[in-house]
């Protein structure tokens, strides 16, 4: 089983890289963003509850996101693996995930750590929202997501390397130039 967790702040790269993991390595895919914007366009009522929280660029209870993620999981079947994009964010998620993978007789292989300054990250999402209208991808709402990365969620980068499973990826360059650093990991587990 490969259990990767892609980690990194909004921007990062996260989903584009998911996309390559999952046609190399042919595992399973949970983005939590994804997940969350299908159901505000369903219309339904966890879409309703997850906008009020994504259009302040805030993260979602805990436990409801835990909720979620447990379901997504439980529905994939003889899986070869998933990669978890956009969870964990904080570290009772980090503790969730563990403490769900270990019910399975799994673990978390690796987290990958797609790094990349700050300035840049700010263009890429403004870019992004421009082309894709994301609602959440404008100057404002980015600045309060960077906010919530750093107190919330960059403390995950002490917590995976205590666990024995955090690995540094450069995430400058061209998009093959990190996938192939990316691969370069995964292959070495
Ligand atoms: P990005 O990485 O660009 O911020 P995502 O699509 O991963 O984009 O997430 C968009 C929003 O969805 C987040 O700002 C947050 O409000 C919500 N969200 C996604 N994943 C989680 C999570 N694991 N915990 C809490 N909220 C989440």
């Amino acid at each position: 089983m490969l259990n990767i967790v892609i980690f990194g702040a909004p921007g990062s790269g996260k989903g584009t890289q998911s996309e390559r993991i999952v046609a190399k390595y042919g595992i399973n895919h949970i983005s939590t963003g994804d997940v969350l914007r299908a159901q505000i366009k369903a219309g339904t009522e966890l879409g309703k509850t997850a906008k009020s929280y994504i259009d302040q660029g805030q993260l979602l209870p805990d436990e409801l996101i835990i909720d979620i993620l447990a379901s997504t999981l439980d529905s994939f079947q003889e899986s070869k693996g998933v990669i978890f994009d956009g969870f964990p964010r904080t570290i009772a998620q980090a503790e969730a995930l563990k403490k769900m993978l270990a019910e399975r007789g799994q673990e978390v292989s690796i987290m990958l750590d797609l790094d990349v300054p700050e300035d840049e990250l700010m263009t890429r999402l403004i870019k992004r929202g421009q082309e894709s209208g994301r609602a959440d991808d404008n100057e404002e709402t980015i600045k309060k997501r960077l906010v919530v990365y750093h107190s919330q969620t960059s403390p995950l980068i002490d917590w995976y390397k205590n666990d024995g499973k955090y690995q540094h990826i450069n995430g400058l360059g061209s998009m093959e130039g990190i996938f192939a650093e990316i691969a370069e990991a995964i292959d070495k587990i």
